[in-house]
């Protein structure tokens, strides 16, 4: 029999309950074969479901295999440094999200003997794991019913009943999350000859999302959901979700100075408090949008002059809710300015490489032309 839950109608269990079979099939026909797709192991499925957030597909394949080959079990992780940790995540952005995975690896170790927890209060109460992860690791790894609801799945949601509203407000997303529910419920209670369909039905509509019913231009006419799409009928699926329009991105200047003594360069650590804390970077300092001269800014930050500055170029780079401009100067110096203790080092460009840097700074690494390979900015300065 059907579970229907408390508040959704007959007509929507009606539909799903019509749906579930075609699009379980179309899944099991279309499913791209991702390496997470190949494990049970519900520590691996938690760390793609964390580098997911926020992160395309593409992104995330080579980021999830190397750290699986250096931490391939909870232990491995909790056992590792945070520079190590920072380092495998650097160039993913959002880095709360590896601090996050490493704080949970070591509750797991130290509260839970390194056993990941089987059921959904256990994975709720890991630190940084909310609802949606916590449903997408216990329904894919143990195919238990658990919903889930991330942006692929509210646009499916949405325009599949012609949802109005803004489906991250509460009374809205309320409503999709238990259409969410109601749908694995119905998956879990189908005895059409497969295994696992609370695992098939939740990355069913993830997929679908991804594929099919993208933002725009959803492909309607190859979607398994098609002929009971209330959007799809009115001819403008794409006008769903109503979302609220994103408050719009400031735009904040920086000088960065890439400043080398001998072969060595400057680098700082960002301090606790900063949005990408433990990262590498150079020094830079933030003005308005007409800075004063490079000189000037140069004098401010080291108290002393560069023997030589010149431009290397400028990098454009969104964060957030920011739109980053930095102007980058190469800088030679003849003395060294005092690096503070702890967050300031000189590195040649072989320990560069070993350090973590955010995605802005890995950029002026590459328009700075450090990496061995790349030795057009080392000769000319090099040649002053
Ligand atoms: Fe999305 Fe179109 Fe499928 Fe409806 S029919 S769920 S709008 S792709």
């Amino acid at each position: 029999m059907t579970p229907n839950p408390p508040d959704a109608t007959d007509l929507v269990s009606r539909t799903l309950d019509a749906l579930t079979p075609r699009l379980l099939g179309w899944y099991a026909r279309n499913a791209r074969n991702l390496p997470w797709r190949r494990t049970r192991d519900p520590y691996a499925i938690w760390i793609s479901e964390i580098m997911l957030q926020q992160t395309q597909v593409k992104t995330v394949v080579p980021y999830y295999q190397a750290w699986m080959r250096q931490f391939p079990t909870v232990d491995d992780l909790a056992e590792a440094p945070p520079a190590r940790v920072l380092k495998l995540w650097a160039g993913l952005g959002y880095y709360q999200r590896a601090r996050s995975l490493h704080s949970a690896a070591r509750f797991i170790r130290s509260r839970l003997r390194g056993s990941f927890p089987d059921n959904l209060p256990g994975v709720l109460a890991l630190p940084g794991v909310g609802r949606y992860t916590a449903g997408a690791i216990c329904s894919i790894a143990y195919n238990q019913p658990t919903p889930i609801l991330d942006g692929n799945i509210m646009r499916v949601l949405t325009r599949l009943f012609a949802i109005p509203g803004d489906p991250r407000a509460k009374p809205v997303n309320d409503r999709l999350w238990l259409i969410a529910e109601c749908w694995v419920r119905i998956a879990a209670s189908l005895r059409i000859g497969r295994s696992r369909l609370c695992a098939s039905l939740n990355q069913a509509l993830m997929e679908l999302g991804a594929l099919i019913c993208t933002p725009r231009n959803p492909r309607c006419s190859d979607c398994p959901l098609q002929p009971d799409c209330q959007a799809a009928r009115t001819g403008h699926p794409a006008s769903f979700p109503q979302t609220a329009p994103r408050p719009t991105a400031s735009a904040r200047s920086f000088t960065v100075f890439v400043v080398r003594h001998n072969s060595d360069f400057l680098v700082q650590r960002q301090p606790r408090t900063a949005w990408n804390a433990g990262l590498w970077g150079f020094p830079s300092l933030e003005h308005g949008p007409k800075p004063p001269a490079p000189a000037e800014l140069f004098r401010r930050c080291f108290k002393s002059s560069a023997a030589r500055l010149e431009p290397l170029g400028q990098i454009r780079h969104s964060i957030t809710r920011y739109r980053l401009l930095l102007t980058v100067y190469g800088a030679v110096v003849e003395s060294r300015p005092r690096a503070r203790k702890d967050h300031e080092r000189w590195c040649n460009p072989d320990a560069l490489q070993k350090l973590a840097f955010s995605a802005a700074h890995r950029k002026i690494l590459r328009l700075a032309r450090i990496l061995p390979e790349q030795t057009d900015f080392r000769k000319a300065i090099r040649k002053s």
